[in-house]
C-alpha cells in the first residue's frame, strides 16, 4: 500500500483538510453501502455514490478499466471467482470495475425506505435490458402481459421475435384500462410490463394500481422508466419490482452511447412456485463439493440481477463496455440539472404549441387537454419529462416540408440528448408497428415528437415557427 502523504478529502472524512496524514486514509467511501444512500439527496448521489477514490489510486474521475480479463492470482482465488463467491472482476463480460461503479450509482438513485438496497446490472442496450428482464421473469413457458403503448422496437419484438424464442406476450388493447390487465392475467403470466411515461405520446401509467394488480397475483411489475428518468420518478416508491432503462437516452444524455440498465428493488420474494427458475439447483452454480446451488442461494439479496448475470450475460452476452460505462457516469453526474432544464423547455414549447392554429393537439402530461394531468400530479411532481408530441394540422406533403425546414432541431431517431431533436415516429421509430398496433398505441401519422434539449427555448420556438411558416407557405 502507498505510504505517500495523503490530504484528507473533505468529501471522505470530517478531519481538517489542512492536516497531512502519513497514514493511508480509511477506505471508507462516502456512501459505503446502500443504507446511507437514503440519507443523501439525489444530487449528492448522482455525483458521488458507488465510487471510492482511495480504492483507485485516488483518481478523481472514475478510471476506465479497459481490460478483458483480471488476473486470477492464485488457484484458491480462482475457485472463489469461478464459484460466484467473490464480487471481484474476472472477465469483463461478467463484470468490470468501471461498469460496477455505474451499476452502484444508478442503483443508489433508486434507494429509499421502500427499497433500501436496490441493485442494478448494466447491459449493452436498452433493448438488451428489456429482453433480459422479460426473459428472466418469464422463465420457461411464462408469459408477459403488456400494452401497445411502448417503444416501437419493443412492440415488434413482442409480436414477432420473442414468441419465436418461446416467450409469450399478451397485450391489452386499452393501456389505461386497469380491469383489462386484471382480466388478462392467466396462470402463465409472470410479469406486467409498462412504460411509466410512454414513448412518444407521454401517457402516464398508474403504477401503484398496476403494482397492486401484479402483487395480488404474485407476479412482478416491470417498468420501463426511460422517459421519466429516476430524477422525475422512482417506480419502486409505487410498488414496481424491476425498472429498466435505455441508458442511451437521458441517463447518459449526450447522444454518444448505446446502453441499458436493469434495477431490482430487492424486496420481491422470488422463492414462490411462480418463479422456479430462481429455486432450481444448477450445475454451473455448484459449490466446491460439486453440490449444485440455486440462484436464490448465491444471489440472496439480488436474485433478479444475479440471474441476469449468471444466465443471460454469461450465455447471451450483451455486456456494456467500460468506456461506455464511463460516458454514462459522466452523464449521470448532471442528470437532475439537465432534466430540470429540459422540463422547463418542454413547458415553454407546450404553451407555445397550444396557441398555434397549425397544431391540432399537444400531448404532454401537464398539457391543458391531457387526460393524464391527475396521474402526472401524483407521479411526476418534479415535471413530466423532456418529450412533447403534437399533431401537425396540415397535409402529409406539408408535414414533410416542415421536417425538411427545421434547422436547430436535429432530425434523429433518439431522445434525451443535450440537443433538441424532432421526428415523425409513425414513419420512423415506430415503423415496425402494424396499422392495428399503431392505432392501439394512439400513434397517428400526423404525430411529431420533440425531445427537448438544453438550448434556449426562444431559439427552439423561433425555429419551429419559421419551419411551420415554410411548410404552410
Ligand atoms: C430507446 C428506447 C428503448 C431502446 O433502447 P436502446 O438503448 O436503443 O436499445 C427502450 N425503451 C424506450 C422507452 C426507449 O426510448
Amino acid at each position: 500500500m502507498t505510504t505517500e502523504p495523503v490530504q484528507g478529502s473533505p468529501a471522505l472524512s470530517s478531519t481538517s483538510t489542512d492536516a497531512v496524514s502519513l497514514e493511508t486514509p480509511q477506505s471508507e467511501p462516502l456512501l459505503p453501502d446502500v443504507l446511507p444512500y437514503i440519507q443523501h439527496g439525489f444530487e449528492t448521489i448522482q455525483v458521488q455514490a458507488g465510487y471510492n477514490a482511495a480504492e483507485h489510486n485516488h483518481a478523481v474521475s472514475v478510471p476506465i478499466y479497459q481490460t478483458t480479463a483480471f488476473d486470477l492470482g492464485s488457484a484458491e482465488r480462482a475457485d472463489a471467482l469461478f464459484g460466484f463467491e467473490s464480487d471481484d472482476a474476472l472477465y469483463t463480460r461478467m463484470g468490470n470495475p468501471t461498469v460496477a461503479v455505474l451499476e452502484q450509482r444508478v442503483a443508489a438513485l433508486h434507494a429509499g425506505a421502500f427499497a433500501p438496497a436496490p441493485t442494478a446490472i448494466a447491459l449493452a442496450s436498452g433493448m438488451a435490458a428489456i429482453t433480459y428482464a422479460l426473459f428472466n421473469a418469464a422463465g420457461r413457458g411464462g408469459r408477459i402481459l403488456t400494452n401497445y403503448r411502448l417503444y416501437g422496437g419493443t412492440v415488434d419484438a413482442f409480436t414477432h421475435i420473442y414468441p419465436e424464442l418461446g416467450l409469450g406476450i399478451d397485450l391489452v388493447e386499452d393501456a389505461d384500462d386497469l380491469a383489462a390487465y386484471e382480466a388478462a392475467i392467466t396462470a402463465d403470466t409472470r410479469a406486467l410490463f409498462v412504460e411509466s411515461v410512454s414513448n412518444p405520446l407521454m401517457a402516464v401509467a398508474d403504477l401503484e394500481a398496476l403494482a397492486d394488480i401484479a402483487h395480488a397475483h404474485g407476479i412482478v411489475l416491470i417498468v420501463d422508466n426511460t422517459l421519466a428518468t429516476p430524477y422525475l420518478l422512482n417506480p419502486f416508491e409505487y410498488g414496481a419490482d424491476v425498472v429498466v432503462y435505455s441508458a442511451t437516452k437521458a441517463l447518459s444524455g449526450h447522444g454518444n452511447v448505446i446502453a441499458g440498465i436493469v434495477v431490482e428493488s430487492g424486496t420481491f420474494d422470488y422463492a414462490s412456485d411462480t418463479y422456479p427458475q430462481f429455486s432450481q439447483p444448477l450445475w454451473f452454480l455448484r459449490d466446491g463439493n460439486d453440490v449444485p446451488r440455486t440462484i436464490l442461494q448465491i444471489f440472496s439479496t439480488n436474485p433478479f440481477c444475479g440471474r441476469i448475470l449468471a444466465v443471460y450475460l454469461n450465455y447471451l452476452g450483451a455486456a456494456l463496455s467500460p468506456f461506455d460505462a464511463y460516458l454514462i457516469l459522466q452523464g449521470v453526474e448532471t442528470l437532475s440539472l439537465r432534466v430540470k432544464k429540459q422540463v422547463a423547455n418542454a413547458q415553454a414549447l407546450v404553451s407555445w404549441l397550444e396557441g398555434d392554429s397549425r397544431v391540432a393537439w399537444v400531448s404532454y402530461p401537464t398539457a391543458t387537454e391531457s387526460p393524464y394531468r391527475d396521474l402526472a400530479a401524483k407521479y411526476l411532481p418534479r415535471g413530466a419529462g423532456s418529450i412533447v408530441s403534437f399533431g401537425f394540422a396540415g397535409t402529409e406533403q406539408q408535414k414533410r416540408r416542415f421536417l425538411d425546414a427545421v434547422r436547430l432541431w436535429g432530425y434523429q431517431a433518439n431522445i434525451g440528448d443535450a440537443r433538441s431533436l424532432i421526428i415523425n415516429p409513425a414513419e420512423t421509430t415506430h415503423i415496425e408497428l402494424t396499422p392495428a398496433a399503431r392505432a392501439a398505441a394512439g400513434l397517428r401519422s400526423e404525430t411529431i415528437r420533440l425531445s427537448l434539449g438544453l438550448e434556449d427555448s426562444a431559439d427552439l420556438i423561433a425555429d419551429l415557427a419559421q419551419a411551420l411558416t415554410q411548410a404552410f407557405a
